[in-house]
């Protein structure tokens, strides 16, 4: 299988062909991506797309979180690279200018519909299982739903939270969302592997408690506390048995509760 753009395939009529505008590689296995949007493209902050690349008569399609916020004229993405992985070891070689495949469905549950109204609401995140919430945490409509919003990501390593960092000072930063934004977003990093201020499993750090007196909040209330949880399938288990511990019920677009939950890969 030929790379990126170099190949020439027909589009999938089910696609658009949108450019690569800009590309930020943090590690040796995460880089971030944006391309150009097209014009009839609507999502909900949160939302995840199919993406592919026109390198191949039927070319292999993943679901990626879109982690630009719905008011944005270019779609972000926030990828792993996995070794021999059929679609990430060619999408990791892509440069401004490639091309990239996009379905034009988008869906997902990490949406604020799926959500009761609420005072606060809890975004707990490991590895790429941020990109929704960097759509949602860039989206006014977040904070005339929820006086606050606290995001936590859990990493390996220190070097792997940079794309979570420079979000949030990017997003106090901008023009349009930073005053809507300033004193209600609470950003949470923690590490496992490498020593850090905040070092052990988010599941670790909600039952012990170091959460809330680090974040100077009390435990979740389920009156007035709201959840979105994405990781990998045993964070969010382990995660959703803590909340339902607190008495949040998960909800989903057609029934809204108080936690909603989608994987950050399969696997
Ligand atoms: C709803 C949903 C949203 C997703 N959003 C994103 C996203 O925003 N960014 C992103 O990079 N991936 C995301 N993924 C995963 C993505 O669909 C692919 O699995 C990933 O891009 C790797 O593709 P691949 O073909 O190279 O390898 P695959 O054959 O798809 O995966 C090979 C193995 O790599 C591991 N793996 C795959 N993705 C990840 C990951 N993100 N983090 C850690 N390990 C992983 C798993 O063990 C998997 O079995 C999402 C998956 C789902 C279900």
């Amino acid at each position: 299988m030929a790379d990126g753009a170099r190949a020439e395939f027909p589009i999938p009529a089910n696609c658009f062909a949108e450019t690569v505008t800009s590309v930020h590689h943090y590690t040796d296995r995460l880089f971030k991506f944006r391309i150009t949007r097209p014009a009839s493209f609507r999502f909900r902050s949160g939302e995840f797309v199919m993406i592919g690349l026109p390198n191949a008569e039927k070319p292999v399609f993943r679901a990626y979180s879109i982690a630009s916020p719905s008011w944005d004229e270019e779609l972000e993405f926030f990828s792993i690279k996995v070794p021999g992985g059929p679609l990430t070891e060619h999408l990791q070689k892509i440069k401004e200018g490639d091309t990239i495949l996009l379905r034009k469905k988008p869906t997902g549950t990490l949406v604020n519909d799926a959500l009761l109204p609420g005072k606060r609401v809890y975004m707990f995140s490991t590895g790429t299982g941020i990109a929704p919430f960097a759509s949602l945490i860039r989206d006014p409509e977040t904070y005339e739903k929820f006086d606050e919003v606290v995001l936590t990501h859990t990493c390996r390593e220190i070097a792997e939270l940079a794309y979570g960092k420079e979000l949030v000072e990017e997003t106090l930063a901008d023009p349009l969302v930073g005053e809507i934004v300033a004193g209600k977003l609470k950003y949470y990093g923690s590490t496992t592997r490498e020593a850090y201020d905040r070092t052990g499993r988010i599941t670790d750090l909600l039952t012990s408690g170091e959460l809330f007196d680090q974040l100077g909040l009390p435990p979740i209330d389920p009156a007035i506390d709201r959840a979105m949880i994405c990781g990998s399938m045993d964070m969010i288990n382990d995660t959703k048995s803590i909340l339902e511990g607190f008495g949040l019920e998960e909800g989903a677009n057609n029934a809204p509760n108080t936690y909603v939950v989608e994987r950050a890969f399969v696997g």
